[in-house]
């Protein structure tokens, strides 16, 4: 045996040896690699449905992308094409980026949606895939990592910005209508043997999710308004409490005297007798104004169940309630400048028990709240109108509305405030707006008008509209963004 060849046997025997002991050296170490190979053993991606799922609409996937995935993904988009979501649950990056963007240019060309759940990751390559998605949301304590590349011993920065690989990456982002700065952003955000998890604004100002958590709202509200929610009736509705207090707890509101949950008890008009209520409440610190407060309120409760029959109550209220966790989210990720106060009121159906009990035995003085936001009823509509409610007698908040529906895909309309107007019903006292306005609150509802399911057991989810939804809570958001930075007068 020559010299050299001992010499070179070494080498590859030492090689293997700092592969194996040092994995992390795998990190991207060179061209068509992009991985943060973390994971224990060889755990290539597999695509797989829950075992207890019913609808074959959402596969499954954890694993690092390698050279099979793209023919993986295409037998399982072609056996089962009524998938409409790719969830992403861990993938730390790929092995084979050719194949990569191959197998996310077959997601985006079937149009599905990627999402990844609660304490989910995706890094690197895994990222990249994740851009494929149509519509793109994730959980609120996923994470996003990213990172440069390297080629030989040479990092992604090294290489002219006109070379093949960057022009492998820009082309794939441009085909996903990802800003291309997100690119050289990767490169700058970590160098190829360690990972950035992306913060909160950069995922905004890259666009890398499309629904700002969309997606949480329409499954919220497709939650409380599934059976296992029974309807959600005044004293049976302990599962749609834990739902909004663990979603309080876990976005990090404040709460009251060491609860979110307030009880209260109220007279039931029909039996005259005590019955019990339960509000939940949450709240968040101001940047400027922390003793100026925004009470942002929806109802939580429904029907329940009459006669054996589930009244579901997808829009009424639903609707309301999860728009109410949704803006809770958003809101403690940028911070405001008023305080906000997120109130779910119980027992509104049977006569506006909750607000009543919130403004009888205010926690914060009545004189600071500068404005009571109410929605009930905002997930459909055929003319594709909303109301909103309280403009008449508070006229102060007319422009700030007017400038955010510009700006919005529906149609706004004012009214259903002025007593003296006989064409439409008065809904000053219709909603849980009713309490503050007694006391002299300024207050702004925002609903549609009644629908065939009013109170039928028939308000479904299935028959809410999500377009619709969307852009009410897309108006809602934006008007409160609006009056807390510069408040009316
Ligand atoms: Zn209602």
């Amino acid at each position: 045996m020559k010299k050299t060849s001992i010499i070179l046997g070494i080498i590859f025997i030492i090689i293997l040896s700092i592969i194996f002991f040092f994995p992390e050296v795998l990190y991207n170490s060179a061209f068509g690699q992009n991985v943060l190979l973390k994971m224990e053993g060889d755990q290539v991606a597999k695509f797989y449905f829950k075992e207890n799922q019913v609808e074959k609409d959402t596969i499954y996937m954890k694993g690092v992308i390698y050279s099979n995935t793209l023919e993986d993904i295409s037998k399982v988009f072609k056996a089962n094409p009524t998938i409409t979501t790719l969830v992403m649950e861990e993938v730390p990056g790929s092995l084979d980026d050719e194949v990569n963007l191959a197998a996310s240019q077959e997601i985006r060309k079937h149009n599905i949606n990627t999402y990844i759940p609660e304490n989910g990751m995706v890094a690197s390559g895994g990222t990249d895939m994740f851009l494929a998605g149509k519509n793109r949301a994730a959980h609120s304590t996923a994470k996003l990592g990213v990172h440069s590349w390297s080629g030989g011993d040479q990092a992604a920065l090294d290489f002219p910005k006109d070379h093949k690989e960057h022009k492998k990456y820009l082309a794939y982002y441009k085909e996903m209508d990802i800003p291309l700065d997100f690119y050289w952003y990767t490169l700058e955000a970590a160098p190829a043997d360690n990972i950035h998890w992306m913060t909160i604004e950069e995922i905004e100002k890259y666009k890398v999710l499309t629904t700002n958590s969309f997606s949480e709202l329409l499954d919220i509200q497709k939650r409380l308004a599934s059976n296992a929610f029974k309807g959600r009736g005044t004293g049976d509705n302990k599962e749609a409490q834990d739902l909004i207090k663990n979603y309080f707890n876990k976005i990090g509101l404040e709460k009251l005297n060491d609860s979110y949950i307030t009880p209260f008890t109220f007279e039931d008009e029909n039996t005259k007798k005590e019955r019990e209520g339960v509000n939940i409440i949450g709240h968040l610190r101001g940047r400027t104004f922390p003793n100026k407060y925004i009470v942002i309120g929806a109802h939580y409760d429904h029907l329940g169940i009459i006669n054996d029959t589930i009244y579901n109550g997808a829009d009424d209220n639903a609707s309301g309630t999860s728009a109410l966790l949704y803006l809770a989210n958003y809101f403690t990720k940028n911070q405001p400048e008023h305080s906000i106060v997120f109130a779910a009121f119980d027992a509104e159906e049977l006569g506006l028990h909750g607000s009543k009990s919130f403004v009888k035995e205010p926690y914060i003085p009545l004189k600071d709240i500068k404005l009571y936001i109410n929605f009930d009823m905002i997930s459909r509509n055929l003319n594709n109108e909303i109301y909103v409610v309280g403009t008449y007698p508070y006229p102060q908040f007319k422009t700030a509305i007017a400038t955010v529906a510009e700006k919005s895909s529906l149609v706004v309309s004012y009214g259903h405030d002025n007593p003296n107007d006989k064409t439409k019903d008065y809904w000053m006292y219709s909603s849980d707006n009713g309490p503050f306005f007694e006391r002299g609150i300024p207050n702004i509802t925002f609903s549609e008008e009644d629908h065939p399911d009013y109170h039928k057991a028939t308000d479904d989810f299935e028959v809410t509209n999500p377009e619709f939804y969307i852009n009410s809570v897309k108006l809602i958001k934006a008007f409160i963004k609006t009056i807390d930075q510069k408040f009316p007068n």
